[in-house]
């Protein structure tokens, strides 16, 4: 058995998107007719990773063993490819690979890919309500309807963004933390929150602003500054007594030790960025060998969101509810079982593989070759 073809595609999916709000996704084909999918990070639409595939992956990979997906893996990061990058687009289109090879190996061994993983300490697995969007935009009266909306949800915690543009910090702290007063007093004095600053923050803001948040009682607080700015990052994590995360933009293994290094006790490497299901593997052993909190950075729904699930499934120390993004449903219609949360929690079944797949009709409509 090896590999015979690889399809690298975005998906449309309504007419009037643009290229950068796709999905990008990989289908890979055995020569006997087995296959799995993947998914690389959609940011920009994911059309460099896409490329990388395209151009520089899929040639090498016809003619391989699937099953040698890790060696795979360090072949081409290790090899020439390591040039472009290894940062963002590479380790993208690498992850996408990864996961489509572990879900066509859960379909050649017939098993849901915890199994694969050496079996999942828990198959219903509780969920944070991640909601964006949540800066000078909203009002603050709009955040506490949004809050609201996703409590329906039963989820065990919230995590509320503020996604700026970056070039500006510390544009807005008393709206933020005006905002982050209203949810607590909205959720309870014990419900758990969380509050991400998407690199919103100078030094000396994060420190302002992380202190109310000690004093509101938030469970963790990320990405306080600059994502290049380690130091600053570890120094803010060891100032405040609040758990600080960050390594949703970290890439490589040696990146996040840098962040451990630095002083973050909270790391929160991304399954579609970087690495896919063996890369997160990788993250899992790094977090436990350093006594570091592993919380997995994932904002896709349907194929990075079920291949994160299968990871933290397996993870010994799961200390905080896997992340689900703004739901939206306008990715229903291409996949056969699309994974939604029932009584707080997400449920993985024995279904092969990652456990869902794409109604090819639907898809076909959908999808744009690039
Ligand atoms: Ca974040």
């Amino acid at each position: 058995m090896e590999i015979e073809r690889v399809e690298a595609f975005q998906v449309q999916w309504s007419p009037d998107d643009t290229p950068t709000q796709r999905s990008a996704f990989v289908r890979i084909w055995t020569d006997d007719g087995h296959h799995g999918i993947g998914e690389a990070s959609p940011m920009m639409g994911g059309l460099a990773s896409l490329g990388v595939i395209i151009n520089d992956i899929a040639p090498t990979l016809i003619g391989a063993d699937p099953l040698d997906h890790a060696v795979i893996q360090d072949r081409l990061m290790h090899g020439n490819l390591v040039k472009l990058g290894p940062d963002g687009a590479l380790t993208g289109a690498l992850a996408a690979i990864d996961i489509a090879l572990w879900d066509l190996k859960g379909k050649l061994f017939n098993l849901p890919i915890y199994k694969l993983l050496g079996g999942a300490w828990r198959t219903d697995l509780p969920f944070y309500a991640s909601i964006g969007g949540n800066g000078a935009e909203r009002s603050l009266d709009a955040v506490l309807r949004h809050v609201e909306r996703r409590l329906e949800d039963k989820p065990s915690a919230i995590k509320i963004r503020f996604d700026n543009p970056r070039v500006n910090l510390d544009t807005d702290i008393s709206n933020h933390l005006a905002k982050a007063r209203a949810v607590r007093k909205l959720v309870g004095d014990d419900f758990p929150l969380a509050f991400d600053s998407n690199n919103g923050y100078s030094t000396g803001g994060a420190m302002k602003v992380g202190r109310v948040l000690e004093e509101l009682g938030y469970w963790w607080f990320e990405e306080p500054v600059q994502h290049f700015h380690i130091r600053a990052t570890g120094e803010i994590a060891q100032r405040l007594s609040i758990t600080v995360s960050a390594g949703e933009q970290t890439y490589t293994t040696g990146g996040l030790v840098e962040l451990i290094d630095a002083g973050v006790r909270m790391i929160q490497p991304d399954i579609i960025k970087m690495g896919g299901i063996t890369g997160l593997l990788r993250c899992a052993a790094l977090a436990q060998a350093h006594g570091v909190e592993l919380v997995s950075h994932q904002t896709q729904p349907m194929i990075g969101h079920l291949a994160n699930l299968h990871v933290c499934a397996a993870q010994l120390h799961l200390t905080k509810p896997c992340e689900w993004n703004d739901p939206s449903d306008r990715m229903h219609a291409i996949f056969d079982e699309p994974p939604l949360p029932k009584d707080g929690k997400f449920h993985l079944s024995d279904r092969l593989g990652l456990g869902i797949d794409f109604i090819e009709g639907e898809l076909a409509k959908r999808r744009i070759d690039v």
